[in-house]
């Protein structure tokens, strides 16, 4: 219930303006954006890399609805892509690309658009030596990414995919998913989604979960196992070794902010470990889907808000 109502709030603008004007909001951001600034990204992403952690950067905003705003966003991959690999970060840092940020979202032409940008973004990676993953936002875009992200790969076949275990359709995605080389990013998925295309039930996204994960582990695909669940990743850890997987043939992916000690625990027992670090100024949607996720934290939220 409360889930629902903070995921509620996370598209409500007048919520937004609240907490967005709220002098204590900056103290909660803190905890699990990078900073405004493609500086604030490439040090982050410097510090994680010193402790033995990968990371993947996303610049924040989603749903433009403004041309414009669509071609300073892919300016702003292409920006922070020079500065990696100027920082020698590449190919340790990459970065993560929602497509609604650059035009899937616009009323004219919006699939189009987001091609183009995305295959902009693609070439700024390549030439930086790393790679790009596509988020995957809520169901009604699914299709739309999907599609997206196969025409990207016949240029760059490394582009990643994000596929979320809560949808009913996931399972069958990822057998379609799990070809040679292919970078499949598996989340729990953090959008509000109706019962007719998602699992309600904690317990039923978990089981998908672990089905999907097998057929990914099984697979010949590379898995970027995204979740801070510690059963989830035991049993990840069991998958590898039941595979044959190897160091390097698959990875773990959690959150900035969320679990530090615990990426670290896994890093240093020689796992692949990424940390994706979110930056800029556009940081709403983003935290109030943190918060949905974990309402423990909602006490501290309140008491920020509050505080000068
Ligand atoms: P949860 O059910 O949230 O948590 C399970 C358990 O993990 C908890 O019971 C607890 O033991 C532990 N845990 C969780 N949070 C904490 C915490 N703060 N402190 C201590 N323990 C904690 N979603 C999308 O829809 N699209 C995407 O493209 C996408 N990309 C992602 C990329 C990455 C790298 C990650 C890590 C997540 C991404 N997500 C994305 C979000 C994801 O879908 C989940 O909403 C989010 O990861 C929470 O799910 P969880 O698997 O950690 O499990």
């Amino acid at each position: 219930m409360l889930r629902r109502t903070l995921l509620a709030a996370a598209g409500s603008d007048r919520t937004r303006a609240l907490v967005e004007r709220s002098p204590g909001s900056r103290q909660v951001v803190k905890r699990y954006v990078a900073g405004p600034a493609t500086d604030d990204a490439v040090a982050v992403a410097d510090a994680l890399i010193e402790d033995g952690l990968l990371a993947t950067l996303d610049h924040l905003g989603e749903d433009t609805t403004d041309a414009n705003q669509a071609i300073l966003v892919k300016e702003a991959y292409l920006l922070l892509l020079e500065r990696l690999a100027a920082a020698g970060l590449t190919p340790h840092a990459e970065v993560s690309v929602k497509l609604s940020a650059i035009g899937q979202s616009l009323s004219s032409d919006g699939e189009k658009i987001a091609l183009e940008h995305a295959h902009a973004i693609c070439e700024g990676a390549q030439r930086a030596g790393t790679t790009v993953t596509f988020d995957m936002e809520d169901h009604s875009t699914t299709d739309s990414t999907l599609k997206i992200v196969a025409e990207l790969r016949r240029d760059y076949p490394w582009a990643g995919i994000v596929l979320q275990a809560y949808l009913r359709r996931t399972e069958a995605d990822c057998k379609d998913f799990a070809t040679p080389g292919s970078r499949v990013r598996l989340c729990k998925g953090a959008y509000r989604e109706p019962e007719s295309v998602a699992y309600q039930t904690t317990q039923d996204v978990d089981l998908s979960f672990v089905r999907c994960m097998r057929t990914l582990m099984a697979g010949e695909g590379y898995p970027m196992l995204a979740t801070h669940d510690p059963r989830l990743i035991e049993i990840g850890g069991a998958l590898a070794v039941r595979n044959g997987r190897g160091i390097g043939s698959y990875e773990f992916q959690m959150l900035f902010g969320v679990r530090p000690h615990e990426q670290k625990r896994l890093a240093s027992a020689g796992e692949r470990m990424r940390v994706y670090v979110p930056y800029g100024s556009e940081w709403y949607g983003y935290l109030m889907r943190r918060l949905a996720e974990r309402p423990a934290n909602l006490g501290f939220f309140a008491r920020s808000l509050l505080s000068k």
